[in-house]
């Protein structure tokens, strides 16, 4: 059993992850595009239980009028499962949608900046293509779309499905950085004498490799430890302002910064429980910002709807600048 709140890692040989994750690492040799996972199944899960536990009583009987019973740690790992399924994939029982098999959705979950530029909120758009293919873009327009009145009860649905998971892949350093390595795929490391990508190393840092594993364990010891350190370091702070670009300037500082620079030192050689122990504050704390900032982008769209009124699905006008009413 791994502790998470621990430094204890467990190792499983490779070949028992999840089937779609080699699936999607092997299409990374022909497609050279970074993969749409992060951070796990326990992550994501993760993420979207602290964010449905600071949901206003009227945004959680909107999602509850979307999705049922089913809970937001069970659609939050769908978007990555579609790109798997053919034709049409059920998201956690509550809801169908269109497979995406050719994975043009993919871009959708990183944004590629580079780390050897400068970025601002001025210049991050540069960076995703044809406008809309990429994280930044797509949490605003999924977000703009859930609290769109003209949006149909599917279409919300969807919504809700990708913007419960690209939120967290947003958080993840490793989606927002690029140095000619697909977003450290590219970059070999030793971690506990096991050989692994760097990206792959920080999607599963605090967490099991296995992702069988990771997908039955109960997220809500991650989850709980999430909300203490939100509420210790006063993250609430963290859903106010722009904070959609917020997330990928500080995710790619965070990669240029931390986790590049280490790179460049240790060239990923002989890792291990110091490895962990130094960068696992900030997984834990990137975990926690996607939650605060994923429960202000629901609330925003299902308990202040009316602000959006006007606005069409592919509106990008909203304006996100107002502090988000954490409650
Ligand atoms: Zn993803």
């Amino acid at each position: 059993m791994v502790r998470l709140n621990r430094v204890v890692y467990s190792y499983h040989p490779p070949m028992n992850n999840f089937i779609p994750r080699l699936i999607c690492l092997l299409s990374l040799a022909v497609a050279a595009v970074p993969p749409a996972n992060a951070w796990g199944p326990l992550g994501h899960k993760a993420v979207a239980l602290v964010a449905q536990e600071r949901l206003t009583p009227t945004a959680r009987r909107a999602v509850y009028d979307l999705i049922g019973g089913v809970g937001l740690d069970k659609i939050s790992n769908c978007a990555d499962s579609m790109l798997f399924a053919k034709d049409v994939y059920n998201c956690a029982g509550a809801f169908d949608v269109q497979a995406d098999p050719k994975k043009k959705t993919q871009p959708w979950h990183y944004i590629s900046l580079p780390i050897t530029v400068s970025h601002s909120r001025s210049t991050l758009m540069d960076y995703c293509p044809n406008g809309k293919d990429c994280v930044v873009e797509q949490v605003r327009r999924q977000a703009t779309t859930l609290g769109n009145p003209k949006a149909s009860r599917e279409q919300k649905q969807i919504a809700l499905m990708y913007l419960v998971h690209i939120t967290g892949d947003e958080h993840q350093p490793l989606h927002n950085a690029e140095d000619n390595d697909i977003g450290g795929n590219r970059k070999q490391t030793t971690f506990m004498g096991v050989k692994k990508n760097l990206h792959s190393l920080w999607d599963d840092l605090i967490m099991p490799e296995d992702w069988k594993e990771q997908d039955k364990m109960d997220p809500s010891p991650l989850a709980d430890e999430l909300q203490r350190l939100i509420a210790a370091g006063d993250l609430g702070s963290a859903g106010s302002g722009d904070f959609i670009i917020d997330a990928a300037l500080e995710s790619h500082a965070i990669a240029k910064t931390k986790i590049h620079a280490q790179y460049s030192k240790d060239k990923g050689r002989n890792l291990g429980l110091p490895y962990q122990q130094q960068m696992q504050p900030t997984v834990k704390l990137r975990l926690a910002k996607a939650g605060v900032r994923l429960a202000v982008l629901i609330n925003q769209a299902l308990d202040r709807g009316d602000m959006l009124q006007g606005n069409d699905a592919d509106s990008d006008s909203i304006s996100y600048s107002e502090p988000g009413g954490l409650q």
